[in-house]
């Protein structure tokens, strides 16, 4: 099996911490792989601020940038890249099929690393006013309500961090959860409760959020406890209610657990399609760092280089 330029030993779906990782390791071991990395290359890293659990950078490191060396490696060792989006797999036979575009192109191997999505709602008035107030990310939008009421909703480590990181320019920001205890990491609540411009309510959700066309007056909250609604005045509402795998394209065609992540076999990145491997939030609902994807990134690219050893042989 040779590549040959629309037909690649190893395709890498997704540009996030797991599948760069993946990138650098089949790169280095001669495979030469495609990495379609998306219109918003990068992942999740991408839109986050400071990395500070990133072991090697004592001092932080901007996600961006992070993301940027891990691309450059995988570059030096011969991994090429498409930014654009897969539209369609087709993983019945080998060499399985890709569609990018109009162009089909074929793998002998995949290695899935296609992330997973920030969680919304799903009020109508979240999609209307959805960049115009509402937000789903800090570090995109924090910068526009500079001395503004904000709300964050979500009670994890996101919402947690993401609260700290919008007291940078917010007045007040309140963390609206709808049970009475956070579920985020001691460190994280700690950081939350000693930031005297954090103020939590708790035992509420939103039902609505208020405004015009183009700005957030306020969100209407229900109390999980009483049923009673009342509105509370903001300028910015950010969601950090967790994750979506991103398997809508592999749905039909790979086994996915019962929330939709990608299941694969323990100890192992290998899905239930022999030459099709996972890594990354796509398949790991349970740690979800940059480095544990990274792990599994590199679990990946070894597990798809012995597949393809033993196809040789
Ligand atoms: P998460 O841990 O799943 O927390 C989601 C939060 O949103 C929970 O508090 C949940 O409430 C709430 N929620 C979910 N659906 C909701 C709904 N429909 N309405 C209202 N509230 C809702 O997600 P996450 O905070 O994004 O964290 C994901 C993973 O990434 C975790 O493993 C976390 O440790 C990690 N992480 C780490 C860092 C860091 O270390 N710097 C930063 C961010 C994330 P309940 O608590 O009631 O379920």
């Amino acid at each position: 099996m040779t590549a040959t330029d629309d037909h690649y030993r190893v395709i890498i779906i997704g540009s996030g911490p797991a599948g760069l990782t993946a990138a650098i390791y089949t790169a280095r071991a001669d495979l030469e792989p495609l990495i379609i990395e998306g219109i918003q290359p990068g992942g999740q890293l991408t839109i986050t601020s400071e990395v500070e659990n990133y072991p090697g950078f004592p001092d932080g490191i901007l996600g961006p940038q992070l993301m940027d060396l891990f691309r450059r490696q995988a570059e030096r060792f011969g991994a090429t890249y498409i930014t654009d989006v897969v539209s369609g797999v087709d993983l019945s036979e080998r060499p399985f099929k890709v569609t990018v575009g109009r162009k089909m192109l074929l793998a002998d191997a995949i290695i899935i690393s296609t992330g997973a999505t920030a969680r919304l709602l799903g009020l109508e008035s979240e999609s209307r006013l959805m960049g115009h107030g509402v937000s789903a990310c800090a570090t995109c939008d924090g910068w526009f309500f500079r001395d503004k009421e904000i709300v964050v909703i979500g009670g994890g480590d996101s919402a947690c961090e993401e609260a700290n990181y919008l007291t940078k320019f917010a007045g007040r920001v309140t963390i609206i959860h709808r049970r009475d205890e956070l579920r985020a990491s001691k460190i994280m609540r700690k950081r939350v409760f000693d930031n005297p411009k954090i103020e939590i309510l708790w035992n509420h959700i939103p039902v609505e959020f208020i405004g015009g066309e183009t700005a957030l007056e306020g969100v209407r909250v229900k109390n999980t406890k009483t049923g009673d609604e009342s509105i509370f005045k903001c300028n910015g509402a950010f969601l950090a209610i967790g994750h979506r795998p991103n398997t809508d394209l592999f749905k039909d065609e790979i086994s996915l657990d019962a929330v939709g992540y990608i299941v694969t076999e323990a100890d192992s990145t290998k899905t239930d399609i022999p030459g099709i491997f996972a890594c990354g939030d796509v398949q790991d609902h349970i740690y979800r760092q940059a480095v544990t994807a990274a792990g599994s990134g590199c679990m990946a690219a070894i597990d798809a280089e012995r597949f393809l050893t033993e196809q040789e042989v």
